[in-house]
């Protein structure tokens, strides 16, 4: 009996490995963060709940709601975001589930970031960007949190345009409180000059794109553009995952 039972969890052990199931998938089974389904281990959000996310078909609409936070700018060139956030909706969850929480996970701002440029890719909104430049975290904050969420949208990002990314330029100087935690009037002043640009030099006529997590009032990238505008003939576009409505 015994080794019966032994034989048929060898069998039971073998019918795994063929099925390329680890004893870790077994008892921590790789989840889909919006909808639970098991999924396998190299993605990370479920085809299905890909698809359904609310895409803002901003990259191809001109003069969109996120260009309209900065058209004042005499060097802004495009602005987009991928998906529409809505407060609990999936979008929102997922979103906190990349940032927050013992088990954030930055892969999936990694994975939203690389579906989006396959998408952005079939328009032009991508021609003629130099550089991805990821919105820095304050290294105090970096520390926390252990990664930087717009890091890891621009690596997805380069890892399908090719266009590469550079985390040296733009830093944040000032650890300012939560955006999310600003009221609406009070986040341009919440981020006033929380920014710097070393070796500015660097990007003479550089065309870069400013990359974030969620743009809500765009106080954010506006304090990043504050800093680059000075640097001649360096032109901004700038791109989110999520946009508020
Ligand atoms: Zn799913």
């Amino acid at each position: 009996m015994i080794y019966a039972n032994k034989f048929a969890y060898l069998n039971f052990l073998c019918y795994l490995r063929g099925m390329k199931v680890s004893m870790k998938d077994l008892f921590f089974p790789h989840c889909c963060p919006i909808c639970d389904d098991v999924i396998e281990s190299q993605q990370v959000i479920c085809d299905n709940c890909l698809a359904d996310l609310p895409r803002t078909e901003q990259a191809t609409m001109r003069g969109n709601m996120t260009e309209g936070l900065f058209m004042k700018e005499a060097k802004f060139v495009r602005g987009a975001t991928f998906l529409f956030f809505e407060k609990d909706a999936p979008v929102q969850n997922l979103l906190h589930k990349m940032k927050y929480g013992m088990f954030a996970n930055p892969l999936i701002g990694y994975a939203l970031a690389k579906e989006a440029a396959y998408e952005f890719m079939q328009s032009d909104f991508f021609d003629g960007i130099d550089v991805l430049l990821p919105v820095p975290l304050h290294p105090k904050r970096l520390r926390e949190r252990g990664f930087n969420q717009a890091e890891w949208i621009c690596k997805g990002l380069s890892d399908v345009t090719g266009i590469p990314m550079d985390t040296t330029h733009l830093t944040r100087i000032l650890n300012n409180a939560h955006q999310a935690q600003t009221a609406g009037e009070k986040r341009s002043d919440n981020v006033k000059n929380i920014f710097a640009v070393n070796h500015p030099e660097e990007l003479f006529k550089k065309h870069v794109l400013l990359v974030d997590d969620i743009i809500t009032t765009g106080a954010t990238l506006q304090a990043c553009i504050d800093v680059l505008r000075p640097i001649r003939k360096c032109h901004f576009s700038v791109f989110g995952i999520g946009k508020t409505r």
